[in-house]
């Protein structure tokens, strides 16, 4: 049997991204995955590309962000090219509306930090909302348009991915369920043992997402799911094509027609139910931004699993002692921090410098 230099644990946006980069590095790489086909929160994400709605303080996560914003544009470019395909990548930016005070003051806040970071951020008249959002509440106070937050289908984009990496020579294995992991000495390899299988590689990049804490012999990483609820209208006619942000919900543009209203953040375990209380949060944020929308067609809903860490930040490094790097616990910035963190994982498989201390396992994993 043969052996790939690299094997990635998990086929979500960042084990691809990730399994891309190594293979256009010139490594023979191979991922494996669970699932029978696709990926977990990478297809439940909403895809927005929001480097500052989110409230993020300045540091090297936010610096992650905004370098990962930027490498949208041309990431997708050559993706394209590499398949043929498209991907719906959208740059209208994202509006933030204000109901209330609470609102209001958050408008400010966001309004200040993107100006500070030198990110164009600007008023939106309500005359101008209404004509871009058709449906808005006759209450909204204010808007604000931060032009520097994109948009992607996340869907679209994973399937996009996993055909460039598997064209530039990586073999994705799906329905192959990683049940341990073994350290080889003196080789200093890495035995990943499936049901039925084994394989051998020099080093392991860990991008399990929510599970990545629980995969048996390594060092348990503090990751968590944190549920996220989602719902998909359809047949909604507005002319504008980015994302949305009122209190904790938002609305993101999917498809040609498509609304999808999430999310919400819960903690319940590895439960990936819908529940009667998440989905009415949903419609109850729905009927209030939207008042005029109460007869458009309601897709379907599904949820997903963020994976959370104790401080919010991404885990991306060396695991002490072990031929491991983690590429996980994204959170709520996964899709944003692909293509940032598939950089990051190759300079760190080249030696090309030291990890960034503030995302470095290490911070967890106590005596390294
Ligand atoms: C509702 C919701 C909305 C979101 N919206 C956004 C957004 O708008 N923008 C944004 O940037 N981020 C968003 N996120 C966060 C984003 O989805 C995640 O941070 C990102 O998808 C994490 O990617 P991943 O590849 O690490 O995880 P995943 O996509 O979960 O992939 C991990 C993979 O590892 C596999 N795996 C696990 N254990 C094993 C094993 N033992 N053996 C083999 N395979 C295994 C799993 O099956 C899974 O496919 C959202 C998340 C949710 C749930």
């Amino acid at each position: 049997m043969t052996h790939p230099d690299v094997l990635v644990l998990g086929g979500g946006i960042i084990g691809l991204a990730a399994a891309r980069e190594l293979a256009l590095r010139g490594l023979r790489v191979e991922v494996v995955e669970r699932l029978p086909a696709g990926a977990e929160a990478s297809l439940a994400a909403a895809g927005m590309l929001s480097p500052f709605s989110e409230t993020i303080s300045p540091g090297p996560f936010l610096d992650a962000c905004r370098a990962s914003r930027d490498l949208w544009g041309p990431w997708v470019a050559t993706l394209e090219e590499e398949t043929g395909l498209t991907v719906d990548y959208d740059t209208s930016g994202s509006l933030l509306v204000a109901l209330n005070e609470e609102d209001e003051a958050e408008l400010d806040r966001a309004l200040r930090s993107a100006r500070e970071l030198g990110e164009q951020a600007d008023e939106m008249e309500i005359p101008a909302l209404r004509h871009w959002v058709p449906d808005i509440t006759p209450e909204a106070r204010r808007a604000v348009h931060l032009t520097g937050e994109h948009r992607v289908d996340n869907v679209q984009l994973c399937a996009v991915l996993a055909l460039a990496a598997q064209k530039l020579g990586v073999t994705i294995h799906y329905d192959s369920e990683v049940e341990r992991v073994e350290r080889r000495h003196p080789e200093g390899t890495v035995l990943v043992h499936g049901r039925h299988w084994r394989k051998e590689a020099r080093l392991l990049v860990l991008a399990a997402g929510a599970w990545s804490g629980l995969i048996p012999e390594l060092p348990p990483l503090p990751v968590r799911p944190v549920r996220g609820q989602v719902l998909l209208l359809g047949g909604v006619e507005w002319p504008w094509r980015g994302s949305l942000r009122q209190g904790h919900f938002y609305a993101v543009r999917r498809g040609a027609t498509g609304l999808l209203i999430g999310a919400t953040v819960e903690e319940a375990g590895f439960d990936k139910h819908n529940t009667v209380e998440g989905i009415e949060d949903l419609l109850a944020f729905t009927r209030r931004l939207f008042p005029g929308i109460g007869r458009t067609r309601l897709e379907t809903v599904w949820a997903g699993l963020r994976p959370g860490t104790p401080d919010d930040l991404p885990l991306l490094g060396g695991i002490p002692g072990w031929p491991v790097l983690a590429a996980t616990g994204h959170f709520r910035n996964g899709i944003l921090l692909a293509p940032w963190t598939a950089r990051e994982v190759a300079r760190l498989a080249f030696a090309e410098g030291e990890e960034i201390p503030e995302l470095s396992p290490r911070r967890f994993l106590s005596g390294s």
